[in-house]
């Protein structure tokens, strides 16, 4: 079903479709198509953004005084839909997305200089310090401890599950400043330098083959005082604000469209015994109930975003938006493996694919069962689903 959605809007998305098409590298572009899979390869975030800044498209949610553009929702929405189906790269997210926001809202004219102007020309990949060994829901209870010496905080614990920490610069970073006060009275949100003394980084291997999620340990690293994000005792109301500021993209829908394209693609070109699998009634009910589920999560997104200023329980309406784009990323990826059947087992893991080519391997199945196995972790990352369902009880209905 293609959405329409008027004369002005189908010029914008011709404008940015042909730039796009002129300022994407084929390499970058064939990997992102090729792999395709929760993220992008960090060191492309960074380039595409550089390369988006010539436009000045890097940051364009921001606002304009610090680089961004003055595009009503549904122009953003176009925006990175085009994006998401030239096969371009994501930014990084940590930094155009939630440091970013974070520092210009509530960060002195010092940060603003210094950091901003990277995040906006892809010169600095950062990480998102938040989670721990036993606090990732229970976020409010953190104990990496930051203790106030003369001009410098001395910093202490663990974090965990930190994307792509091996490749950051920085990382923003709740840690407890006051651990005498209610939990989430004592929480501040520091930037730190990864390469500051005291910082151990370490990868952990994931069931589809990549490292990118990260251990960090902090041994009396020396942050100075003016890496403090506003007020001390704040953290916690900033990371709300980091955590709310992009409600709709929760939804993961640009990607479920994009991986459900290439689903129905995939189902048209393997065939059991001459049919296309497309055909056959087990697999044609199911990419059509697909189809009809991102239809509709779509319109859905495309609501929130035209009534957001009008809308109570935006929380809520997030929550529910990521329970179902989760959902629909794994439905998908499901399918996409049990299409190739058999051969899905084959391929993986994603270099396997690409040493051993064989005429009995069909194309572009690189990549797809490992694809399919990172992306269970859609239930957890961002706020478990059971998190989200406590949320929208709570929020939306009450209980
Ligand atoms: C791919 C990926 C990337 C990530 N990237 C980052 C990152 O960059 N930075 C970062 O800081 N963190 C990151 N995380 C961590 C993520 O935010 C946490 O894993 C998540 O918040 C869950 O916390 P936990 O792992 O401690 O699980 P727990 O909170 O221990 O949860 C374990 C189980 O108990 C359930 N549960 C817990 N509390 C409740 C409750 N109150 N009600 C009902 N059920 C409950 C959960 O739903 C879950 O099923 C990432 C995680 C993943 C998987």
């Amino acid at each position: 079903m293609d959405l329409q959605l008027g004369k002005e809007l189908d010029e914008f998305r011709h404008m940015v479709r042909a730039a796009v098409a002129e300022d994407l590298p084929a390499e970058m572009r064939a990997r992102q198509r090729a792999f395709g899979g929760l993220q992008s390869e960090n060191l492309d975030s960074l380039t595409w953004a550089a390369i988006l800044a010539r436009r000045g498209w890097s940051v364009p949610h921001w606002p304009v005084e610090y680089g961004g553009q003055d595009w009503t929702p549904l122009q953003k929405f176009v925006f990175e839909d085009e994006l998401s189906s030239a096969w371009a790269p994501d930014v990084n997210w940590g930094g155009t997305h939630m440091v970013g926001p974070v520092i210009y809202t509530f960060g002195t004219q010092a940060q603003k200089d210094r950091f901003l102007p990277d995040i906006r020309e892809g010169k600095c990949f950062w990480a998102q310090g938040f989670s721990e060994p036993g606090n990732g829901s229970d976020l409010a209870n953190l104990r990496t401890g930051a203790v106030l010496q003369g001009d410098r905080y001395i910093v202490n614990g663990q974090k965990i599950w930190t994307s792509g920490a091996h490749d950051a610069a920085w990382g923003f970073f709740l840690v407890r400043t006051d651990p005498t006060v209610k939990a989430q009275r004592g929480i501040s949100f520091l930037l730190i330098d990864l390469k500051s003394p005291g910082i151990t980084i370490r990868q952990i291997p994931e069931i589809n083959g990549e490292a990118d999620l990260c251990e960090i340990f902090l041994d009396n690293v020396e942050v100075p005082v003016g890496n403090l994000v506003g007020e001390p005792g704040m953290g916690w109301t900033y990371a709300k604000f980091l955590l709310d500021h992009e409600r709709t993209t929760s939804s993961f829908i640009f990607w479920n469209k994009r991986e459900l394209r290439r689903t129905r693609a995939i189902a048209q070109a393997e065939t059991l015994d001459g049919v296309p699998l497309a055909q056959l009634p087990q697999f044609q009910s199911r990419l059509i109930r697909l189809e009809a589920e991102v239809a509709a999560l779509e319109w859905s997104v495309l609501r929130v975003l035209e009534t957001e200023e009008f809308t109570h329980n935006l929380t809520a309406v997030a929550s529910t938006l990521k329970v179902s784009g989760s959902r629909l990323q794994q439905a998908i990826t499901e399918l996409q493996v049990d299409l190739y059947g058999a051969l899905s087992m084959r391929s993986f893991p994603i270099e396997l694919a690409h040493q051993r080519p064989t005429p009995l391997w069909p194309t572009n199945i690189a990549g797809r069962t490992a694809t399919a196995l990172g992306i269970r972790a859609a239930t957890i990352f961002g706020g478990t689903l059971q998190i989200q369902r406590g949320i929208i009880a709570k929020l939306a209905f009450g209980l």
